[in-house]
């Protein structure tokens, strides 16, 4: 049996946030509407119908290709890639073949602690299709229709260099692509609704034998990814431990069976008959524009997390969930500006504040609570004032209704016992009302200790400091032997 290398290339078309499409005025909110209400001449490719270029696209374009380190071409143009298909009318696609916006950039990430790096051989800008739409509110039953209001919205598609050799690292790579056009606000980054799509090639080699390589569509989420290079990885394994060939192909990912099907044989960009589109000329980007745009760009997401592993002493897991969601991370430094604990913080972001909102399916930004609210529950908890548990409670009413954690805290009268004369008083009688967990206590069984605890804190609702409870419970009892 031999050793074979996995090599792993994208393909991510990215959908830019624009309120207009790319060559007219119709509007990109297509999410819910009427079938065909989003169009004109323009995108359909009505005969006499002229695009005129939404200079924001070229902006946005030109941030993404700015981030990802590639080169920008001075002069560029728009192609027509022409094929037939129902959901084009215009029977080609306006699109960028030979000079791309940017080249040769690269993109770094983390994957299972390590980090790597992808070349990004292009990015370039196109125009997107319609859509077949075979069900639906706007469709009789049993017909299928098109729809193009998504016809000419604008897109990027970008290219790496096969550099990838795991479907986890492939993974890892397009989440923090996706995160850097999230960061950038060039696109919304929503893989479900289609706004960012992914196509992986994939081939197995070994000293032997060169890949071949495998095109897998139709993936909307990092999981199905993952899943189905997994998938691929074994299936082209298998062929080749047999001594059978793979085929060069375009395969789809079914992710209800879990498996890879073959779609289709791959076509040759001669197949496109790409020529430049007439209506359109060549144009260049100024360097001003170039530069302005650069000096305009954000922190990054990979930046942003390695200055938190080095400002905050956080660990890059740490780090890195916290960074996946720019408002997430702007919530967790300006909570450290009221309350300067950064670990404490973080742990409470990943786990408490992310079940909040994940349980009232909204974001922090939508979020009822403030960084300022969250500093101040954290500091009553670090001067135990409240317990963890206390504050864990608090913190679901402060997100259902906006409260301050104080005003929770005073009006449920909850804060911490940890008056010792009046703890003590409440031990005594735990211990008086369970002198068979005392007995066992004292004959050795530490989980009765643990036991005695839980009536303390259930004679005091819960209100006992826990450290201090048992102390004096290890007190007391040590004077009853
Ligand atoms: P094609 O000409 O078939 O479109 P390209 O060279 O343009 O192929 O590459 C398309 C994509 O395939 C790129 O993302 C690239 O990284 C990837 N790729 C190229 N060679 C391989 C390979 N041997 N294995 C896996 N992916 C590859
Ligand atoms: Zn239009
Ligand atoms: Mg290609």
């Amino acid at each position: 049996m031999s050793d074979f290398t996995t090599t792993i290339g994208l393909e991510v078309h990215c959908q830019l946030l624009t309120q207009a499409k790319m060559f007219c005025r119709c509007s990109t909110d297509y999410i819910g509407k009427e079938p065909n209400t989003l169009v004109c001449p323009v995108c359909l490719g009505l005969p006499g119908s002229l695009p005129v270029l939404n200079q924001k696209v070229v902006e946005l374009a030109l941030r993404a290709a700015l981030a990802l380190h590639c080169q920008i071409l001075p002069q560029t143009l728009f192609h027509r890639k022409n094929y037939f298909y129902p959901d084009l009318p215009k029977g080609y696609q306006i699109s960028q073949y030979n000079l791309p916006i940017g080249i040769d950039g690269f993109l770094e990430f983390y994957s299972q602690g390590v980090r790597k790096k992808a070349r990004i051989r292009r990015i370039h800008i196109e125009e997107d299709a319609g859509k077949l739409v075979h069900e639906g509110a706007f469709l009789p039953p049993g017909t299928s229709g098109v729809d193009c209001n998504r016809c000419g919205i604008p897109l990027v598609e970008i290219v790496t260099e096969p550099d990838l050799s795991s479907p986890e690292e492939a993974r890892d790579c397009l989440m923090m692509l996706r995160n850097i056009v999230c960061y950038l606000e060039v696109s919304d980054g929503n893989m479900e609704e289609g706004s960012l799509r992914c196509d992986a090639n994939i081939s197995l080699s070994s000293s032997s034998l060169t890949g071949v390589k495998v095109e897998v569509k139709n993936m909307n989420s990092f999981r199905s990814v993952y899943r189905a290079l997994s998938y691929e990885v074994e299936r082209q394994r298998k062929l080749l431990e047999e001594g059978k060939p793979v085929f060069q192909e375009t395969r789809h990912w079914d992710e209800i069976k879990g498996v890879t099907v073959s779609a289709r044989g791959k076509e040759e960009a001669e197949d496109y008959r790409y020529f430049p589109d007439p209506d359109l000329l060549p144009f260049s980007l100024k360097t001003e524009m170039i530069e302005e745009i650069k000096s305009g760009l954000l922190e990054l997401p990979l930046e942003k997390e390695e200055r938190f592993m080095t400002q905050y002493e956080l660990s890059q897991g740490e780090a890195e969930i916290l960074v996946q969601d720019r408002e997430i991370a702007d919530f967790f430094e300006d909570t450290l500006r009221n309350f300067n604990k950064p670990r404490m913080v973080c742990n409470w972001i990943v786990t408490e504040v992310f079940r909040n909102l994940k349980e009232l399916g909204t974001t922090i930004s939508r979020a009822k609570i403030t960084p300022s609210h969250l500093a101040e529950l954290l500091k009553m908890v670090d001067r135990k004032e409240i317990s963890g548990t206390m504050a864990k409670s608090v913190l679901e009413e402060m997100f259902t209704s906006g409260a301050r954690a104080r005003e929770i805290v005073t009006r449920r009268g909850m804060a911490l016992i940890n008056d010792e004369k009046e703890l003590e008083n409440i031990v005594k009688e735990v211990i008086e009302k369970n002198p068979q967990s005392v007995a066992d206590y004292l004959s050795g069984k530490e989980k009765a200790l643990q036991f005695l605890i839980g009536q303390v804190m259930k004679e005091t609702r819960g209100q006992a400091d826990p450290e201090l409870t048992r102390n004096i419970l290890i007190k007391v009892l040590s004077s009853e032997e």
